[in-house]
């Protein structure tokens, strides 16, 4: 029986995409980069309960860079009061951005590729016009095009002042797996 489960939500899976299983922006734990790690920084991360944090630049929440692993919190102590940037720079989590609208499928074989199991989300607009820093113009809109468009723009660049995008969410393979296994 529970077989049969995991088959229609795999089935159910392939018609979704990122958004429809994202964690909200509004309820992502993030430190801005400027943060001191002492004791209450250290305390709200624990508290968190993430195990993957992500860093914004300064006070633009959009301005994502860079994940902090609580792992790499481990040497550190409270008293050193340590930037969140020194820490996040030193250790270079890989941190990826995709598009809202990215079938979820895709994502999953993304995953199972293996070097990353989190990536941020990016409002579908902004895709388009800032794919590989170009305009992509709307008049080749086929559906192959689209398709290939897509594809190729799975992988977003990080915010700056020339490719500017706005953050909708985070998904993690848990999104996907959970989608999996709950569907009835
Ligand atoms: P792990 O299970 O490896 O300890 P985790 O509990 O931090 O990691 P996941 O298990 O991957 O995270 O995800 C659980 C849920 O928490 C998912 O819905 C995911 O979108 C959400 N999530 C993960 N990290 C954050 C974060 N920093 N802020 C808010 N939600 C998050
Ligand atoms: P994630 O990126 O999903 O948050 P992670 O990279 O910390 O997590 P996993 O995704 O659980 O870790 O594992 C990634 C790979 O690293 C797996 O092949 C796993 O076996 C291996 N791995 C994880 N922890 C260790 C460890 N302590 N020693 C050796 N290999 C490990």
């Amino acid at each position: 029986l529970s077989t049969l489960k995991i088959a229609i939500g795999a089935m159910e899976l392939t018609k979704k995409c990122v958004r429809d299983v994202m964690t909200d922006i509004d309820d992502v734990f993030m430190l801005s980069e400027d943060q001191v790690l002492n004791a209450e920084t250290m305390t709200r991360i624990s508290d968190s309960g993430y195990t993957r944090i992500p860093v914004y630049e300064g006070n633009n929440r959009n301005k994502v860079k860079n994940l902090l692993y609580v792992s790499d919190l481990a040497l550190i102590g409270k008293d050193n009061n340590i930037t969140v940037k020194a820490v996040a720079r030193f250790n270079k989590r890989r941190l990826r951005i995709v598009d809202e609208t990215m079938p979820l499928t895709a994502l999953m074989d993304e995953f199972k590729m293996g070097d990353y199991h989190l990536a941020m989300v990016a409002k579908a607009m902004d895709v388009k016009k800032h794919h590989h820093g170009k305009f992509v113009d709307d008049s080749m809109d086929s559906f192959i095009m689209k398709s290939m468009k897509l594809v190729e723009a799975t992988m977003l660049p990080p915010h700056s002042e020339d490719h500017p995008i706005t953050l909708v969410g985070l998904v993690t393979l848990e999104d996907i797996t959970e989608e999996l296994l709950q569907s009835e």
